[in-house]
């Protein structure tokens, strides 16, 4: 039974006991990363750091998670900055949420759970639900009422118990936690955390013995941004890197509490009221872990930026047409504020930097206008 602690004020409880602190923030497992090492490493994608996981790595889907490829794309420097991405996109479901998922459910299944829920209109939907279908556990999605019927296709293509919530959605993140029966592994929660975790120690793999200079990615919740906070300094405990990369979140102007909250200095995110965005995965109003999301800016000497809906779309052009990466709007979210932030001088001229690209922009069917040219056969040479 793996314990579980506050980043806040170091409280520890089992994890069966709680999923949030007395003091009202997240809880992450806890480990023992002093004698993790890169040799130890031997599973497939994220599973090869099974060390620095509360599960055995399992079989089926959830093995085809991680392991994704860091890719230098010299065409994509901004401002001089040495760009790299994380194509988080190649993942089972097309986002980085398998990695989470993968545990999740390898959790469940090695403890007799029979099902596992999540509260999501997305990506985490669909990753919970394959997941669930690959380890013949059962699967609950709430999702809101309202949900666009193209999104529901996407989750219903992998036979989950689909619940529409009627009415206010938001605080259905906190109770779900507390029912029982079912494993609830929403966006923030301790076994998501652990397995998304693994996509920085998988970056600091592939540039050891140096470690990037930063890494930026799209915020929404605060959980992938705590996973890899926590990642950094698991290893620095093993002795694996020893100055962590400076964390930058990106948010659309439109939904960025968490900008908000680093631009005011304060240590505690309000919710907005959120407007519409094209980057609908990361439009969360109040954050529930928007508060350690400041803690690991903070910590790590980085920042938090927001961005128009007209540079996200700028963004995801440029990642498709000068880059060959088709991702989600919402992915594209962080690279258009590695523009801002190399402007604002936050990322230096001769940087390296990883940009995560969160999810593939596959699933999107958004049209937009495509420019053609028709010919006749017999005209084949008239091309140039
Ligand atoms: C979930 C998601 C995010 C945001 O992750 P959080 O952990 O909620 O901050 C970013 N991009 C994509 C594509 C996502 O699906
Ligand atoms: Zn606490």
């Amino acid at each position: 039974m793996p314990t579980v602690r506050c980043y806040a004020c170091n409280s520890a409880f089992a994890f069966s006991e709680r999923k949030r602190c007395e003091c009202g923030e997240p809880l992450w497992i806890e480990t023992a990363p002093e004698d993790f090492s890169w040799r130890s490493a031997r599973d497939p994608g994220m599973w090869r750091y099974a060390d620095l996981l509360p599960v055995e790595p399992p079989t089926g889907i959830g093995a085809a998670a991680g392991g994704t490829p860091l890719v230098r794309t010299p065409r994509l420097d901004v401002g001089g900055a040495r760009v790299f991405l994380k194509d988080e996109g190649q993942n089972p479901t097309g986002s980085f949420k398998d990695r989470g998922s993968a545990v999740g459910v390898a959790y469940a299944a090695a403890n007799g759970i029979e099902r596992v829920g999540t509260v999501s209109h997305g990506n985490m939907a669909m990753s919970m639900a394959a997941n669930a279908a690959g380890s013949g556990i059962g699967c609950t999605v709430c999702v809101p009422g309202d949900i666009p019927e193209e999104r529901l296709t996407h989750i219903a293509r992998y036979d989950p118990e689909i619940v529409r919530i009627e009415g206010e959605y938001g605080g259905l993140y906190y109770d779900s936690l507390e029912l029982s029966g079912i494993e609830f592994v929403n966006s923030d929660t301790p076994l998501r955390v652990a397995g998304q975790k693994t996509v920085a120690v998988e970056i600091c793999e592939a540039v050891s013995p140096e470690s990037p200079d930063a890494i930026v990615l799209p915020v929404s919740s605060g959980g992938h941004l705590s996973a890899i906070w926590k990642a950094l300094l698991e290893l620095r405990a093993a002795g694996l890197i020893d100055r962590l990369p400076r964390l930058y979140a990106t948010q659309a102007a439109a939904c960025d509490p968490i900008v908000r909250g680093f631009e005011e200095g304060t240590r505690e995110v309000s919710a907005v009221k959120g407007g519409e965005t094209i980057a609908y995965s990361i439009a969360n109003a109040d954050p529930p872990s928007g508060n350690r999301a400041l803690a690991a800016l903070r910590d790590t000497g980085g920042a938090a930026v927001s961005v128009s809906e007209a540079e996200i779309r700028a963004a995801q052009q440029r990642l498709a047409r000068e880059g060959g990466f088709r991702v989600e709007a919402s992915s594209a979210v962080a690279y258009a504020g590695l523009g801002r932030l190399t402007e604002r001088g936050e990322i230096d001229a001769g940087e390296e930097v990883v940009t995560i690209l969160t999810g593939s922009g596959f699933k999107e069917s958004r049209e937009d206008e495509v420019e053609t040219k028709t010919i006749a056969l017999d005209e084949l040479a008239t091309i140039e």
